[in-house]
């Protein structure tokens, strides 16, 4: 009898097999990633070109973060007014879309105002947030929260911060807020009363503070610009940290959007100097190490890394070895190399391929449903 029926057994157990192994993992790492990502983590190296992501792999024992991104491309970086675009028209392309005159922010080639993704973030519900290794009105970080003509009117920047509602906000630039010159406004003191928690690296240090997410955020990290990490600058890696923790809270219902800088390494690109350039380069990657470690676990966040702009015509030159870079540079400004873009996480693919620098825009917005 049990004979007769082996054969029938035998396949019910087999399908069986197939059936569990076919029964998919729980994790949500595995799971088929969702349409539009939740929230978006957009990082910013300053002056990024291959050349400065190829010495700070190399002087970091042939590694980085950023060889993890599975989709890579190229952006064309000339501004509206110039084939070598400067940081105000280049993060103005990536916040707003448009391509606008070196040293223009947040406004197009006839001075109006343009709304950036960061604004249209706001408006949707998503929590915002900026962060940067520069001050915070400065034009990188700017370009998404301030419409004016001129990169350096830096007072004038700060009072844009007064009419948003973002959320979480990170930098130098302490006396553009407390100390202003151009009015007798304290706008640390006006921030206090919008509801925000103000502090500064003077009051509290970074490891000190307990978030309290119920209000919004602003710490500067000093009276100016920060100072260059090999002079002891170390926040960026904890401030990404506090930033998602923060944003992840506060965007429990519509997600966030963040902007993170890794602004000085464009400034040793002008300085011809290779080391600074190498440590602004690993200190950047150590934080996108830490917001892909977020991303992975997260499953609906998207990262974008990619740079405004190459600074130095920056090259590591013959007789160089892993240890000891040669460098060159043709220039103390910006040069207009194409500028590699890498994308992580659902809506990652949109970022494949060749496109100009105000695509960037486009993309995040159409990754977002928006
Ligand atoms: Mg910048
Ligand atoms: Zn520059």
């Amino acid at each position: 009898m049990i004979a007769k029926y082996l054969p029938f057994f035998v396949l019910l157990f087999l399908w069986s097999c197939n059936q569990m192994a076919q029964t998919p993992p729980r994790s949500s790492e595995h799971n088929a990633p969702p349409k539009h990502p939740r929230n978006v983590i957009l990082m910013i190296g300053d002056g990024m070109g291959l050349t400065q992501i190829s010495a700070g792999m190399y002087r970091n024992g042939n590694k980085l973060h950023l060889e993890s991104f599975p989709v890579i491309g190229l952006h064309k970086a000339y501004s509206g007014d110039n084939l070598i675009t400067d940081s105000a028209a280049g993060a103005t392309a990536f916040a707003s879309g448009v391509k606008t005159f070196n040293g223009a922010l947040g406004v197009n080639m006839d001075t109006v105002p343009v709304r950036t993704i960061l604004e249209e973030a706001e408006t949707r519900g998503l929590a915002t947030g900026l962060m940067s290794t520069a001050s915070i009105v400065h034009a990188t970080p700017a370009a998404f929260i301030a419409h004016v003509p001129y990169r350096e009117a830096y007072e004038a920047i700060a009072l844009e911060f007064m009419k948003t509602d973002i959320d979480f906000f990170l930098g130098g630039g302490l006396k553009y807020f407390a100390r202003r010159q151009t009015d007798q406004r304290n706008l640390y003191v006006e921030l206090q009363k919008k509801g925000y928690y103000t502090s500064d690296y003077l009051r509290e240090s970074l490891s000190e503070i307990k978030l309290n997410t119920s209000k919004n955020f602003a710490y500067f990290t000093a009276e100016e610009d920060p100072p260059p990490a090999i002079k002891g600058r170390n926040y960026l890696l904890l401030a990404s940290h506090l930033a998602i923790d923060f944003l992840h809270a506060r965007g429990r219902d519509k997600g966030f959007f963040l902007m993170i800088e890794g602004a000085q390494i464009d400034w040793g690109g002008h300085d011809n100097n290779s080391d600074y350039i190498v440590s602004e380069m690993i200190d950047f990657d150590r934080a996108i190490g830490e917001m892909l470690k977020f991303a992975r676990e997260d499953g609906e966040t998207l990262i974008i890394v990619t740079g405004d702009h190459e600074t130095g015509g920056y090259a590591i030159n013959p007789g160089s070895t892993m240890d000891t870079l040669i460098a060159g540079f043709t220039t103390d400004g910006h040069t207009a190399s194409l500028i590699p873009v890498f994308a992580y996480g659902p809506g990652a693919e949109l970022f494949a391929g060749f496109y100009e620098n105000t695509a960037i825009y486009s993309k995040m917005k159409q990754a977002l449903g928006f």
